[in-house]
């Protein structure tokens, strides 16, 4: 299908952007990758009247760490996170995640920044971000302010932005010695939406005990989930089989799944078992030698 006629706009700052955005309010979108936006308006299930393009504008594309968080700028695509020397050695899980995002067609477009804004409970971004305990950046005329990703997603397909302010970067914590972490996507065949995804990023100190745990589920609830339970019965404990298998029944229990063309409610509730155990494992793997 067609998109229905709009009035497209190619801002070259931020300022202009959110001049834009506040002007045009909720008759205007902003577009990133256009990798959700577009087919939605080719579906006429999302019929903005102005697009506001920040392609253009410069600094939205920066990838870099410093004062101890790995700084992911809006506009940094999947394949440029697929591609990055630092992230492949220091953050393996959010290489895991780019990866098994679509095909490569739709990843050399995407933007993380679209991924977390367009909140679909499906995407595979969200897990790991929550799992990391990440915070995203929320830009308006008036200012900055972060937003841990635990409070950004507050509905399905809503999160916490307001209408005039752009995501401007994602800052995940730097890992500190002995942390690992993986993200362990089910689906029906490469480059489908998961029918389970499950990230986990752990601490093990050198007696092998977890001083930190974080998972988290895409597509078994209407909003990714945090699995605090799981989280907190795995803080103090030695991390090995037992205490993964019975993080991994917690996390089943957390999951709030909807039976649908993917599989049944009892079958997502268990694949949430059988890829948090994996998640679990492959992460203390990564927590106790070289990265992979
Ligand atoms: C064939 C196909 C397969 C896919 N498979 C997967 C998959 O397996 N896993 C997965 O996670 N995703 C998948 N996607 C979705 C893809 O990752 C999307 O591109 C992503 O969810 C949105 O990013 P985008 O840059 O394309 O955003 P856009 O499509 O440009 O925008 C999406 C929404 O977010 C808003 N928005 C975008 N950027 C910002 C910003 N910086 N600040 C505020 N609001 C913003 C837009 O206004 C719009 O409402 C797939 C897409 C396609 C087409």
């Amino acid at each position: 299908m067609i998109p229905p006629q709009f009035t497209y706009f190619a801002p070259t700052t931020l300022h202009e952007a959110l001049t834009l955005l506040r002007h045009y309010g909720s008759e205007a979108k902003l577009l990133s990758g256009g990798q959700s936006l577009i087919p939605l308006m080719k579906l006429r299930l999302a019929t903005p009247a102005y697009l506001i393009d920040i392609n253009r504008i410069p600094g939205l594309d920066r990838l870099h760490e410093s004062n101890g968080f790995l700084h992911i700028g809006a506009l940094i695509r999947e394949a440029d996170l697929e591609r990055s020397e630092l992230v492949r050695t220091q953050y393996p899980i959010v290489r895991d995640t780019a990866r098994v995002i679509g095909d490569p067609l739709v990843r050399n477009l995407a933007t993380v920044g679209g991924n977390l804004a367009h909140a679909d409970p499906a995407n595979d971004h969200p897990a790991t971000l929550l799992a990391l305990e990440a915070e995203v950046v929320a830009t308006g005329l008036d200012g900055e302010r972060t937003v841990p990703v635990a409070e950004f997603f507050t509905d399905f397909f809503t999160t916490a932005l307001r209408p005039d302010e752009i995501l401007t970067e994602i800052r995940i914590p730097a890992p500190i010695a002995g942390s690992g972490g993986a993200y362990i996507k089910l689906e029906r065949k490469v480059g489908d939406f998961a029918i389970v995804g499950v990230a986990a990023q752990v601490t093990i100190n050198t007696m092998g005990i977890c001083t930190r745990a974080g998972i988290g589920l895409t597509n078994v609830a209407p909003i990714p989930l945090k699995v605090h339970t799981a989280e907190a019965f795995l803080q103090g404990q030695h991390l090995d089989q037992d205490s993964i298998t019975h993080a991994a029944q917690l996390a089943a229990e957390a999951a709030r799944p909807e039976a649908d063309l993917r599989g049944s409610i009892a079958y997502k509730r268990d694949m949430v078992r059988v890829l948090t155990s994996r998640a679990l494992t492959r992460a203390l793997e990564r927590a106790s030698g070289p990265t992979a």
